[in-house]
C-alpha cells in the first residue's frame, strides 16, 4: 500500500466543526499537545463525524509512550492490555482510549499476536483495519490528515482494507468480522478484492481470540443493527461457524421469527437510545429457539409441558450452544439469560392466569425478565397488557 500523503482536507472541506468534538477528547489532545507530543482524534470518531453520525467514542492517537501518558493523567490514567497495551483516561465518568503510534508490519501473513512497536503517525495509519478508520483529526487546525484514501472512501461509500485483504484478515480475521458490522451499520459498498479476500480467508477466523470476536457481536446486538449484521454473519457463513446452534435457526423454517426478537431490540435502541443488558440481547437470541422447541415438544407429547420442564429445556438450549459456539458466552451471563428465559414462562404461563402477588428472588434479574416481556411485547402486540400489568404490579410492591 503505497502512502500517498498525508492528503490535508480544511475546514472549508469538511464537514466537522469544532463544536462536534467531545470537550473532554479536546481537553486530552490539548494537554497532549501542550506536553510536546504530537495528538490527534482517531478512528471510528472521526468517521463518524465526517458520516454526520453521533460517535459511541472518540479515540486518541498519539506520539506519547504509554509511560509518558500515565505520567501526564497520573491517578487519571489507567495503563491497560498486553496484546495491544494502551491509556484509558478518566474525564469526569467519561474514558477516553488513549493510544501511542505503533508499527505493524502490513505486509507479513502471519496471525499479530501483540501489537507494540511504537511507530510514526504515518506507520500508525496502515496498521489500521480499514480506509475509512484510518483518518486524523487535528482539532487546533480543524484539518483532516489522510494517508491512504479514507475521505474520498467516505464520500464513495466504499468500504476498503488498508492493504492486501488477504494479509490483512490472516493477520487479524476479526478484520472480517469488523468488515461485516460495518457494512451493516452503513450499507457501504465492499471493495471487490475484500469480498474476495473476505471468502478465502473465513476459515481464519478459528484462529483468532474468542472473546475479541464474541466482543464484537455483543457491540452489535447493542448498536441498533443487530437484524442487518445477523443477516449478514448468516449470507457469509460466519455464523455456522462461529454460531452454529444460531445458523440452524436463523437459517431454517423459523428464522423470520428470529429475526423478529433482532428487529424488536434493535427498534428498542433506535427508540429509547439505550444499550440493552446483555443477558437481555442472549436471551433475544435464544427465547424464540426455546419456543420452538417447546412447541414442537408439546404438540409430541400432546400435553402442555410443566414449569420444571421448561428449566430443563433452557437448561439444554443454553449448554448446547455455549458447548457448540466457536465463543463461549461468559457463565454470569449465561445464568441470567436462563433467569430471564424460565422467568418468561411465569410472568405469561403456558395456562392458567399469571401470579401478579408471586415473590420474585432477585429484583435487578427480575427487572431484566420485565424487560424481557417488553421486548416479547414488540413482537407480539397481544402481550402488550400483560406487560403493563405486571409493570404496575412490580411498581407498586
Ligand atoms: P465503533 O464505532 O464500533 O467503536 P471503531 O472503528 O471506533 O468502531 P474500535 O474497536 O473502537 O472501532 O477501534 C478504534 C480504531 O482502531 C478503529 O477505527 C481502527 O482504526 C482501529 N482498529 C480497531 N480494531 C482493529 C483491528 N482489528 N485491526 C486494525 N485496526 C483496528
Ligand atoms: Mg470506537
Amino acid at each position: 500500500f503505497r502512502l500517498v500523503g498525508p492528503k490535508i482536507y480544511t475546514e472549508t472541506d469538511h464537514c466537522i466543526k469544532s463544536g462536534d468534538v467531545n470537550k473532554d477528547a479536546l481537553e486530552v489532545i490539548f494537554r497532549l499537545k501542550s506536553a510536546g507530543h504530537t495528538a490527534y482524534l482517531v478512528g471510528g470518531g472521526v468517521r463518524d463525524l465526517l458520516l454526520k453520525k453521533q460517535p459511541k467514542d472518540f479515540d486518541i492517537s498519539t506520539s506519547a509512550r504509554p509511560e509518558q501518558i500515565k505520567e501526564l493523567f497520573g491517578r487519571r490514567c489507567l495503563l491497560i492490555g498486553q496484546r495491544f497495551r494502551l491509556a484509558h483516561v478518566r474525564m469526569g465518568n467519561h474514558v477516553l482510549e488513549v493510544s501511542t503510534f505503533r508499527a505493524g508490519d502490513a505486509d507479513s501473513s502471519s496471525l499479530i499476536v501483540r501489537d507494540n512497536r511504537w511507530g510514526t503517525p504515518e506507520e500508525d495509519v496502515l496498521r489500521r483495519d480499514f480506509t475509512m478508520n484510518a483518518l486524523f483529526y487535528d482539532p487546533t487546525t480543524h484539518t483532516i490528515l489522510d494517508y491512504v484514501g479514507g475521505y474520498q472512501d467516505i464520500h464513495d461509500r466504499l468500504l476498503r482494507s488498508i492493504g492486501d485483504p488477504h494479509l490483512r484478515f490472516k493477520q487479524d480475521p476479526v478484520r472480517m468480522i469488523r468488515l461485516l458490522k460495518f457494512r451493516a451499520r452503513f450499507n457501504f459498498h465492499v471493495d471487490a478484492k475484500c469480498e474476495h479476500a473476505m471468502h478465502t480467508c473465513q476459515e481464519e477466523i478459528l484462529k483468532s481470540a474468542p472473546a475479541r470476536v464474541l466482543e464484537e457481536v455483543f457491540k452489535m446486538l447493542e448498536s441498533g443493527y443487530s437484524a442487518n449484521f445477523f443477516l449478514l454473519l448468516s449470507k457469509s457463513n460466519f455464523l455456522e461457524i462461529l454460531f452454529p446452534c444460531f445458523h440452524h435457526f436463523f437459517c431454517g423454517k423459523d428464522k423470520n421469527i428470529a429475526f423478529s426478537y433482532l428487529n424488536a431490540i434493535d427498534e428498542i435502541h433506535h427508540k429509547y437510545d439505550m444499550v440493552l443488558d446483555r443477558a437481555e440481547l442472549l436471551a433475544g437470541l435464544v427465547f424464540p429457539i426455546l419456543e420452538q422447541e417447546l412447541i414442537a415438544l408439546t404438540e409430541h407429547r400432546q400435553m402442555t409441558l410443566s414449569y420444571g420442564d421448561i428449566v430443563h429445556l433452557s437448561h439444554s438450549l443454553l449448554r448446547g450452544i455455549t458447548t457448540s459456539s466457536f465463543a463461549h458466552f461468559p457463565k454470569k451471563i449465561v445464568a441470567i439469560t436462563h433467569y430471564i428465559l424460565t422467568t418468561q414462562y411465569r410472568l405469561t404461563p403456558q395456562s392458567g392466569k399469571p401470579r401478579f402477588a408471586s415473590r420474585f428472588s432477585s429484583p435487578q434479574d427480575f427487572r431484566l425478565a420485565l424487560n424481557f416481556l417488553n421486548i416479547r411485547s414488540q413482537v407480539n402486540p397481544e402481550l402488550q397488557e400483560i406487560y403493563l400489568s405486571w409493570k404496575k404490579a412490580h411498581h407498586s410492591s
